[in-house]
């Protein structure tokens, strides 16, 4: 039975071979992909991270990092700690208007294609600081990618925005 499937396999390749006249695609396998669908998933799992870590919210991106939940199975698990060697900006914990123009000029340092995730309440809305010292979300500096909610997010949910944030980059245009 395998064999004969195999058989017919091999003759399905043959008539596309002649059909396209080319030799070489007959009796061997062959794959076909759009370029852009396979720089999309290249993209989405050799994910380069910078963290922007400044408050508790970063015991939990730790916590995501580390063996037992181990980002490294998506792709994503070699931090960089200069932008120019970055493509995804991780805003981890509350930032205040003193930090704003240090965070802009992070993101600005970064090559395209580049992308931004907000980790926590805070960085999404400033939560429960509601005052004049903080910035009211991330995304009146710079623009974002992948909201992560929580107070503080738990691992599952950060493997879960990362996943997202995978989706939207094979989905996405890819420029080259
Ligand atoms: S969201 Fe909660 S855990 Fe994260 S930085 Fe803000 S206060 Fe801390």
């Amino acid at each position: 039975m395998a064999e004969s499937l195999e058989n017919r396999e091999r003759a399905c390749y043959d008539a596309l071979g002649k059909e396209k006249g080319n030799p070489r695609m007959m009796s061997q396998g062959f794959l076909t992909s759009k370029l852009e669908k396979a720089i999309g998933w290249a993209r989405k799992y050799s994910l380069f991270q910078y963290p922007f870590v400044t408050a508790c919210c970063g015991m939990e991106y730790m916590a995501t990092a580390a063996s037992h939940y181990d980002i490294d199975r998506f792709g994503a698990g070699f931090p960089r700690f200069s932008p120019r060697q970055a493509d995804v900006l991780f805003v981890v914990g509350t930032i205040s208007h003193k930090m704003a123009p240090v965070l802009k000029m992070v993101y600005e340092q970064m090559c395209d294609p580049k992308w931004v995730v907000a980790f926590g309440v805070c960085t999404c809305t400033g939560g429960f600081y509601d005052n004049y010292a903080t910035v009211q979300g991330i995304d009146t500096i710079i623009p974002v990618d992948i909201y992560i909610p929580g107070c503080p997010p738990r691992p599952e949910t950060v493997l879960d925005g990362l996943m997202k944030l995978q989706d939207k980059i094979q989905h996405s245009r890819q420029e080259f």
